[in-house]
């Protein structure tokens, strides 16, 4: 069978597995789990690659982490790995699928929360798992090693624990199978069934932030007998919009606060405020000037009304970026799967993908994949005027057609064959 034969027989072959696909994922949305408690979906994900003959099932890494091994029966140096991320987030789901989340589970804070695949990584899982179904079939034929990487806790671990792709990497999930590429996609709002490419940064840098502010209680009425700390935080949250403009106007970049909290009540003055967010840059090399910023008008604001501010920063991602010598050795692949129309030059965003710890280490490419009922506009989603229109992920709407994913099963399983082959190779 020559390489032309193959890929016909691997398309049949992943069009007779569609109905395994859409099956996995269904079962997936409908029990996901938070980030680093992704147990139930682990056992699932490593029985299966068992079933599917895998020479090695890697678990528990870095908490809930699974590879699957698959060793192709020629010789060959090369190993591409696929991977999919695992986790839901605290999300009351509204989507309207019969295979809605019926999940709950206990929050970081002891409360119990709703849980949804809410930014669609019940996709990613089922067409990695998928793949290697296909794949598995095809083993004489393949030089080299694959590899399905599942992830945990890439909306981020639980604050105090560690966990995600580097932790993975930290922990030595990969010794001795390191992969010469890392291939995934990201479901988007982007018109069904078109791949959004970009060269250079895809998702943004990402760090969060803390920042207590400490003043001194007092009545209400008697204000000059303590520090209000409200004053400065309300500084902090008005100054955070400002911090972009210490970094070049073409430069994305967004400091936000998402989350306040004080002690005070309507006749008290709290002693404190603690601030929560995220600051995030297209660029990594403004994180620096970000953070100097933010710290300095932290500072600045408490010090003008008399209290004290402590900053800290934690779950810092780097910026998804792909190379473009990277995309160049891929796009002949992309050009042969997919009609041409569907492949559509993606914008940055500020979103980030914590597969950044991967292609950093090891190369490769992350690409956004549309699965929702929406037309391209000047580069950007816009709703199609029928069907679901466009939601965002994280949204509890948001949505993903189960038609859209036999293709991404395809590209997965072709970027597997044509890097072992040596066709991708930058
Ligand atoms: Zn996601």
């Amino acid at each position: 069978m020559n390489l032309d034969e193959m890929r016909v027989e691997i398309d049949r072959a992943a069009r007779d597995l569609e109905a395994d696909l859409i099956r996995h994922r269904h079962h997936l949305h409908r029990h996901p789990e938070l980030s680093n408690r992704e147990q139930n979906t682990a056992a699932y994900l490593a029985n299966e690659l068992r079933r599917y003959g895998a020479d090695e099932v890697r678990t528990g890494i870095a908490g809930h982490g699974v590879i699957g091994v698959f060793h192709g029966r020629l010789s060959g140096d090369r190993t591409t790995a696929l991977r999919a991320d695992m986790d839901g987030l605290p999300v009351r789901e509204t989507s309207g699928e019969d295979f809605a989340s019926v999940e709950e589970a206990e929050g970081p804070d002891g409360t119990v929360v709703p849980v949804a695949h809410a930014c669609g990584h019940d996709c990613h899982m089922a067409t990695v798992l998928t793949a290697a179904k296909v794949l598995a079939q095809f083993r004489e034929h393949l030089p080299g090693t694959f590899l399905c990487v599942f992830q945990p806790a890439e909306e981020g671990p639980p604050l105090g624990e560690t966990g995600g792709a580097q932790a993975m990497i930290d922990a030595g999930g990969f010794d001795g199978i390191e992969p010469t590429m890392v291939f995934g996609m990201h479901v988007s709002p982007l018109p069904n069934g078109t791949v959004g490419y970009r060269a250079g940064s895809q998702f943004a840098a990402a760090t969060r932030f803390e920042i207590v502010i400490t003043g001194q209680q007092t009545h209400v009425a008697l204000p000059w007998l303590g520090r209000d700390p409200l004053p400065a935080a309300a500084g902090i949250i008005l100054g955070a919009g400002q911090l972009s403009r210490r970094i070049p106007a073409g430069h994305p970049a967004a400091v936000s606060v998402g989350h306040l909290e004080d002690r005070g009540r309507f006749n008290i003055i709290g002693d404190r405020v603690r601030l929560e967010g995220s600051i995030r840059c297209a660029d990594d090399a403004d994180m620096a000037l970000l953070k100097q910023g933010l710290r300095e008008l932290a500072t600045a604001q408490a010090q003008g009304y008399g209290c004290t501010a402590e900053v800290a920063f934690d779950q810092q991602v780097p910026a998804v970026v792909n190379e473009p010598r990277w995309l160049d050795a891929a796009m002949a692949t992309l050009r042969r799967t997919l009609d041409t129309d569907r492949l559509l030059p993606a914008p940055p965003t500020l979103g980030y993908d914590d597969v950044s710890a991967l292609l950093q280490r090891f190369g490769g490419l992350y690409l956004l994949y549309g699965v929702q009922d929406t037309m391209n506009q000047q580069g950007a989603p816009v709703p199609l005027g029928r069907g679901r229109g466009m939601i965002p992920n994280h949204h509890p709407a948001f949505y993903a057609n189960d038609d859209a994913l036999l293709d991404s099963l395809r590209l997965h399983t072709h970027m597997v064959v044509d890097h072992l082959h040596g066709l991708i190779d930058p």
